[in-house]
């Protein structure tokens, strides 16, 4: 690391626009933002800092709180964009039904350090690791191994695909790995992950009691269409299991009565835009979630088919809601003269949003006493970063990742002038190199090509009275 950024030593940025997300969205600019320790010191113009302060320029650029991810399948990173002509039928029969148990301790590691690396260098500095493949102990010990080695701020959400939840859930093996592993350090958090199937009989009672039993949220994906439904939201409801600190991942095909009842138990909705969009859980649910009042964080899913990257997830999100809305306007003959969700809410949704639905107090936002999770866009070569003239609107539209110059973690820069400050990229591609040459070996050159590479439905072009040009042919071009 280079002596510019010693820990200790405090920091401010000088000169931004800052963004604090507090509730009244504030727009400061020409602002200053000091970090001492793991803390945020002040916020104002012209601050005076302790001697030996390093300065950070963050004129021309954008300071906010770092982003927070709250689902995020980081184990499979080393299969980044492999999926991306995937439907869900494709994600199911992969890994849930014929190669997730081919991942290794040493597979998980490598997708999670990748993963955790890459959300740092995106500003995302809290990331809820969905880690649904521990088959074994040994896997969950790899996957926190990875985190530990990353200095962002992460919740492990232990899961297991391969095995019901009651059945993991109540194993020695679980409970002691959660006593030798977690709540040891506080940048690292812990929820149980588990789907409830709607089965009568409610056999995920058990995991539930469990959690309950540690004091750990349950994250959960509902309403994804095929798969999980009202039954089991009604099912938790009974039980009494819905509380306020559980993650509804998607939420994407449920009944008012379902939204009832997660808006009336204080739980939130984790919105993967992108994985909705593609997947095929249901429509993405911004646009019904606002009708009940429900508090809203926003995640990636997995990065075999997107990135972990929140610019792309507020973008798709203001999309889908906003083609959502008007399209019903325009089913009975209305036009949508002005949108409800706006920039502003997003950026929330990708922040405070977040650390809400994680019961973070100290992250999420800018103001002093809080954590130093700090996060600065600033990119002078790029023409994209001027003018700044709305602030929300640039971040959710304008600024991607690139564009992410600082990025710090509990006081410490993690990310300056665009390159990461004392992260072993090196070491984590090295990693990834070993799963990749291990998946393709274990599967198959063909298996793996297939995989990749799903079949295409056939288009049925519809009969044109007109005379038909085939815009495939060369033959029609360039005469
Ligand atoms: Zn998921």
């Amino acid at each position: 690391m280079s002596d510019e950024f010693q820990p200790g030593r405090p920091i401010v940025l000088r000169g931004g626009t800052v963004l604090p997300m507090d509730t009244a969205k504030s727009v400061l600019t020409n602002t200053d933002v000091l970090v001492v320790g793991d803390t945020i010191e002040a916020i104002g113009p012209s601050l005076t800092v302790p001697d030996g302060t390093a300065e950070i320029d963050a004129t021309g650029g954008i300071v906010m709180p770092g982003m927070i991810d709250t689902h995020r399948h980081m184990w499979q990173t080393a299969m980044r964009g492999y999926g991306a002509d995937w439907t869900l039928t494709q994600y199911f029969v992969f890994y849930y039904l014929q190669h997730g148990k081919t991942f290794r301790p040493e597979d998980i590691y490598a997708g999670n350090l990748l993963s955790a690396i890459e959300a740092l260098d995106a500003g995302v500095t809290t990331t809820v690791d969905w880690s649904h493949n521990n088959h074994t102990t040994q896997h969950a010990d790899a996957a926190v191994d990875a985190l530990e080695a990353v200095p962002g701020r992460f919740v492990f959400a232990y899961g297991n695909i391969q095995a019901g939840a009651w059945e993991w859930a109540t194993t020695p093996e679980f409970r002691d790995f959660v006593s030798r592993r977690m709540g040891k350090k506080d940048m690292i958090g812990f929820q149980m992950a588990f789907d409830v199937t709607g089965d009568p009989a409610f056999p995920e009672k058990a995991a539930f009691e469990v959690a309950r039993d540690l004091g750990a949220s349950v994250t959960t994906h509902a309403g994804v269409w095929g798969a999980t439904n009202d039954d089991g939201i009604r099912l938790m409801y009974e039980n009494g299991f819905m509380t306020p600190g559980t993650v509804y991942v998607h939420a994407a095909t449920l009944s008012d009565d379902s939204y009832q009842r997660i808006a009336a138990t204080g739980g939130s909705v984790s919105v993967s835009t992108e994985s909705e969009q593609s997947c095929g859980q249901g429509y993405p649910p911004t646009w019904a979630l606002r009708k009940h009042n429900i508090p809203v964080s926003l995640s990636m899913d997995t990065s075999v088919w997107w990135s972990g990257d929140l610019f792309s997830a507020m973008r798709a999100t203001l999309g889908a809601d906003r083609s959502r809305e008007h399209l019903e306007a325009h089913k009975v003959g209305d036009t949508v003269t002005h949108a409800n969700l706006r920039a502003d809410q997003v950026v929330e949704y990708a922040t405070r949003g977040g650390a809400a639905a994680l019961g973070l107090d100290h992250v999420g936002q800018l103001a002093p006493g809080k954590k130093a999770d700090v996060v600065l866009i600033k990119n002078d070569n790029s023409p994209v970063m001027f003018p700044i003239l709305n602030p929300y609107g640039h971040v959710a539209f304008q600024a991607q990742r690139g564009d992410v110059h600082t990025v710090v973690v509990d006081g410490k820069v993690v990310k300056h002038d665009g390159k990461l400050v004392g992260i072993d990229l090196g070491a984590a591609k090295a990693a990834i190199e070993n799963t990749v040459e291990y998946l393709q070996g274990a599967l198959g050159q063909e298996a793996w090509a297939a995989g990749m590479n799903p079949d295409v439905p056939e288009t049925k072009v519809l009969d044109n009275p007109y005379t038909y040009t085939d815009y495939r042919s060369s033959s029609t071009h360039g005469n």
